[in-house]
């Protein structure tokens, strides 16, 4: 599989790889834009999807009779709650008045489960039972009028000639095996929308809205008894192979699901120990203030935030192996490749000294002793300075020293992305003041207002620098 993104060179080739649990029982070729082309197709059985039928087999000989006549009419309807799903189906043969139901469950993982999907099992259902009963019976001159209350499954299935099936829709598995059956069978479909849950507003239902009323307490009833029992994998024979990873279907969005899977384990890793820095602590780490503080900051300084907290963003260093400048060397001070770090460390930055300024100034008005200021601060300063033994005065509070002591040991380096331990709470909160204790999460975003600062007054000289683009146009 071929990616674009140039981070993957650098990531261990052992993660690219897909491994399906199936590898190469059938081969396909993934074009652009969720187009593919299915070389060999060999299937051992067949394998439809599982419905759970009444036993009525009087009602369901009459239903196929129905079927050659006309007058079967089948509604179908989805249930969802907490990621699981379920669907459930009614045929109703308008001549006699008999019934059948059907019900299934949506396969997949948890994370895949959607009202949309159900929609989309519970249609399926039906056009499963239909064509495997038509093959089997050999019944001919079927027609059968179909509704759901879903529209966008309804037309997502029936009206293909919207849109192709394609690899990057959504829950593509499900939409590629009904639309597949529906192809190879004689069978003379008819879709129609209809409105959920009349039953609510009126009384006066029409066949539609009562058949819909049944398919949704069915697929409800259907949700309590089977609650939870997922069916990961489908090892469907029509429509796209099925492509499972570690025992679980994909679903939707074939390439990016894959890429996902695959690489985030490795690429989580690949951050922990080459990004940072080496054998820190990952304990302690205050996630929800830092959760609490991303939330409340705005749209612009939520992506700055996700880009630098990753070290990923437009500094030399990926400027340079995204192909768009020669060298990854800070233009500044001439001497370091400029990583999201660099930006912070930066001798030439004359933006520091007011941002140590503004600290002291924050700490000082939370009523903090100066002793504790003064550590903080040296603290930074020499994390920026690359020196790593600092000694703490006897002066400075307890709860400070064990903030500091726990930071040394998560590491400045992810302090600087706001990374915080969780002991910096005692320490805020130790404070005595007539005012209210500042919170963690202001102290993150103290942090990460100064880095935006430093990234800013980068920037500005940068972008003031006409050498600069002379060498971006040497480049092009
Ligand atoms: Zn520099």
């Amino acid at each position: 599989m071929y990616n674009k993104h140039s981070l993957v060179r650098k990531i261990p080739s052992s993660s690219i790889r897909c491994s399906g649990d199936q590898p190469s029982i059938q081969k396909f070729r993934l074009l652009s834009k969720g187009n593919y082309q299915i070389h060999t197709q060999t299937i051992k059985s067949k394998t439809f999807l599982p419905i759970e039928m009444e036993t009525n087999e009087e009602a369901k000989k009459d239903i196929l009779i129905g079927l050659t006549k006309g007058t079967v009419l089948a509604v179908s309807d989805g249930s969802l709650k907490s990621s699981f799903g379920t669907g459930a189906f009614v045929l109703y043969n308008q001549e006699t008045g008999k019934i059948l139901r059907g019900c299934v469950i949506s396969y997949g993982r948890p994370s895949d489960q959607s009202a949309y999907r159900s929609e989309l099992i519970g249609l399926s259902a039906i056009i499963t039972f239909i064509t495997t009963n038509v093959d089997k019976h050999n019944l001919t001159n079927v027609n059968i009028q179909i509704a759901c209350d879903g529209k966008s499954a309804l037309e997502n299935i029936f009206d293909e000639w919207k849109s192709k099936t394609k690899t990057n829709m959504k829950h593509y598995d499900i939409i590629s095996y009904a639309r597949a059956l529906i192809h190879k069978s004689q069978v003379k479909w008819s879709a129609r929308h209809v409105y959920g849950h009349r039953d609510a507003i009126t009384t006066e239902l029409t066949i539609w809205e009562k058949l819909n009323v049944i398919a949704d307490e069915l697929a409800t009833k259907f949700w309590i008894q089977q609650k939870f029992r997922y069916q990961n994998t489908l090892n469907l024979s029509d429509g796209f192979p099925t492509v499972s990873q570690q025992g679980e279907a994909v679903c939707s969005k074939l390439r990016k699901t894959i890429q996902q899977r695959s690489n985030f384990s490795d690429w989580y890793k690949w951050w922990e120990t080459k990004q940072t820095e080496k054998g820190r602590q990952s304990t302690n780490l205050d996630l929800r203030s830092m959760k609490l503080a991303f939330l409340k900051l705005n749209d612009a300084m939520k992506r700055w935030v996700m880009k630098h907290s990753h070290g990923t963003c437009g500094v030399n260093v990926w400027l340079h192996r995204w192909k768009q400048l020669a060298s990854p060397i800070c233009e500044r001070c001439e001497c370091h490749d400029e990583t999201a770090l660099h930006i912070w460390k930066c001798e030439k930055s004359k933006e520091w000294h007011s941002i140590i300024n503004s600290w002291e100034g924050w700490l000082r008005r939370y009523n903090c002793p100066e002793p504790d200021i003064e550590a903080y601060t040296a603290t930074w300063q020499s994390w920026r300075r690359n020196v790593t033994s600092i000694r703490l005065s006897n002066e400075i509070s307890v709860p400070m020293r064990i903030a500091l002591t726990d930071q040394n040991k998560i590491g400045w380096d992810k302090m600087a992305f706001g990374y915080i331990s969780i002991h910096w709470s005692t320490v805020l909160a130790s404070w005595r003041g007539n005012k209210y204790a500042p919170s963690p999460q202001q102290l993150i975003k103290q942090i990460w207002k100064a880095g935006h600062k430093l990234w800013d007054e980068r920037n500005g000289w940068i972008h003031n620098d006409t050498r600069i683009k002379q060498i971006k146009r040497e480049v092009r």
